[in-house]
C-alpha cells in the first residue's frame, strides 16, 4: 500500500459501497481505478478545499468535474438555494426561475435563440441529435474520436482509426444497429472531415464536437477545424452541434463559441449551468428549436426538467461570473501550467501543457497532443505515481490521466503555488525512486 495518509474511514465506506453499487460508485471514474487506489469519500467542501470523511483536506481541482466555478458552498449560491428550497423543491409546472436562467443564457450565448432544459449533459446531446435528425430528415451523425458526449447509445462510439469506419459500440449492450449511423473520425483532422462529407454528405444529419476535448487530457480544437465543420455542415445541409457541456460558461464569458467566434446551429450545455445541481440544456436557432414538442412534433420531455432549485443554482452561479472572473481564473491557470512546466523540466519529466481560454490540460508525454491517437501515448504509470504523491500532499486532481483539471474563482494564488511546490516534491520522489 503506497497510500500513506490515513484514509481508513474512506476504505471502510468503500467496502460497504462495493456491496451496494457496481464498483462501489454511481459513475465509473469515481472509483479511482486509473490511479490504482481506493477512492476518498467526501464529507464537505468550502471554497477551493474539499474534505474527506477521515478529516484530510485537499485543494480541489475536480470541482465536481467542472460545475463548481465558484468553488464549494459559495455563499451566494447557497443562500439562493436555501431560499428556493423553502418555497418547495419541484412543481412540474412552469416557474419564473426557468425564464430567468433561459434569459441569462440566451443573452450571453447569442446563437441560442431558444433553449430546452433537461437533467444532464447526456440528455442534452441525445436530444440535440434527435432534433438534428428530425430537422434534416437524415440519420448519420459525425463525432470525433476521444470526444465524450455522455453515455447515450448512439454516442458511445470511438470506432477504429482512419476514415469512414462505421461506428462500433464502445460498450456491450449497445446494438450495432444503433451505432452504425455514427461515424467517428480523428479530432482536429480537416482532411478526414472533408473525406467523410464527400462520401456521406447527403446522409449526415449533424456533426457534434467538443471545442476543448476535456476528456482526453484537454486538447483544444484547432480554430480552422471548427471553421471547416461550420463550412461543411452548411454546404451539405447538416447541423453543427457544439457540445459545450464542459466549456459552457467556463472557458470564456461567452463560452467556447465566443472565444472561437463560431456560430453553431445547436449548443449543448450542462455542468456550470446547474451550479452543482443536475442540469443540462440544448438550444439554438429558433426555426430548429420550434420543432420540439409541444410547439413541434419532435418529442422530448422530463418530469424534473427546469427544476426550480437547479435553475436557481445555475442562475446565481452564472450571474456572478463577470469578465474579471475569467481573467482571474486564466491568470491562475497560466501560473499553474507555467509552474508545472518549470518543475517538470527541472526534474527531467516529460510534460506537455495545453490551454484555451481558462481551460488547461497537462500530460506526461513527449509530443504535443492533437487527437486521441496522441492521447493514448500518455504515460499512465507516471501519472498514477504523480497522482498519489500529490494526494498525499493534499492536492486532489481528477483521478485519470485523461481528465481536465478545473480551477474556480475561490482558488487563490497561494493554492496554485502550493500545488506547484507539491508537484516539485512529487517529481523528486518519483525520479529518486527510479
Ligand atoms: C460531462 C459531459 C457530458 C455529459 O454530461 P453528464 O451530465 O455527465 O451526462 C457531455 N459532454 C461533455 C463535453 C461533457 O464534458
Amino acid at each position: 500500500m503506497v497510500f500513506k495518509i490515513n484514509t481508513k474511514k474512506s476504505t471502510e465506506a468503500f467496502e460497504i459501497a462495493k456491496k451496494l453499487m457496481p464498483g462501489g460508485v454511481n459513475s465509473p471514474v469515481r472509483a479511482f481505478k486509473s490511479v490504482g487506489i481506493d477512492p476518498i469519500f467526501i464529507s464537505h467542501g468550502i471554497g477551493s478545499k474539499i474534505y474527506d470523511i477521515d478529516g484530510n483536506s485537499y485543494i480541489d481541482y475536480v470541482l465536481s468535474w467542472g460545475p463548481l466555478i465558484h468553488g464549494h458552498a459559495d455563499n451566494e449560491v447557497s443562500s439562493a438555494l436555501l431560499e428556493a428550497i423553502n418555497s418547495g423543491t419541484s412543481f412540474g409546472l412552469p416557474t419564473l426561475q426557468e425564464n430567468k436562467l433561459a434569459t441569462l443564457i440566451t443573452n450571453r450565448i447569442p446563437s441560442i435563440e431558444k433553449i430546452r432544459m433537461v437533467n444532464s449533459g447526456t440528455e442534452a446531446t441525445m436530444s440535440a441529435i434527435r432534433l438534428a435528425r428530425g430537422f434534416t430528415g437524415k440519420n448519420m451523425i459525425v463525432k470525433f474520436e476521444g470526444n465524450y458526449h455522455g453515455h447515450s447509445d448512439q454516442l458511445l462510439v470511438k470506432a477504429g482509426s482512419g476514415i469512414a469506419t462505421f461506428g462500433l459500440p464502445d460498450s456491450p449492450g449497445v446494438p450495432l444497429e444503433i451505432t452504425k449511423n455514427t461515424l467517428s473520425i480523428q479530432y482536429n483532422n480537416i482532411e478526414a472531415l472533408n473525406k467523410i462529407f464527400a462520401k456521406f454528405g447527403s446522409e449526415i444529419a449533424a456533426v457534434i464536437v467538443e471545442p476543448f476535448a476535456g476528456n482526453m487530457a484537454g486538447i483544444p480544437a484547432d480554430p480552422d477545424f471548427l471553421q471547416a465543420i461550420r463550412f461543411l455542415t452548411k454546404k451539405y445541409g447538416a447541423l453543427f452541434i457544439l457540445d459545450e457541456v464542459m466549456t459552457g460558461f467556463r472557458i470564456d464569458y461567452h463560452s467556447a463559441q465566443g472565444l472561437y467566434n463560431i456560430q453553431p446551429d445547436l449548443t449543448c450545455l450542462g455542468k456550470i449551468i446547474g451550479g452543482g445541481m443536475p442540469v443540462g440544456a440544448y438550444g439554438g436557432r429558433k426555426e430548429i428549436m420550434n420543432l420540439i414538442a409541444p410547439e413541434g412534433t419532435i418529442y422530448q420531455a422530463g418530469t424534473l426538467s427546469g427544476n426550480p432549485i437547479a435553475m436557481v443554482a445555475g442562475y446565481t452561479t452564472i450571474n456572478k461570473l463577470n469578465h474579471d472572473s475569467y481573467k482571474y481564473i486564466e491568470e491562475l491557470s497560466d501560473r499553474l501550467i507555467q509552474g508545472l512546466s518549470i518543475v517538470a523540466h527541472k526534474n527531467k519529466i516529460s510534460l506537455k501543457t495545453t490551454k484555451a481560454g481558462t481551460m488547461i490540460g497537462f500530460s506526461f508525454i513527449d509530443n504535443p497532443l492533437q487527437n486521441f491517437d496522441d492521447a493514448r501515448k500518455i504515460d499512465a504509470e507516471l501519472f498514477r505515481r504523480f497522482y498519489i504523491e500529490m494526494l498525499k500532499q493534499g492536492i486532489l486532481l481528477p483521478p485519470s490521466q485523461y481528465e481536465s483539471i478545473f480551477i474556480s474563482t475561490a482558488h487563490s494564488i497561494n493554492d496554485i503555488d502550493r500545488t506547484i511546490n507539491a508537484a516539485d516534491v512529487a517529481f523528486k520522489r518519483i525520479v529518486s525512486f527510479n
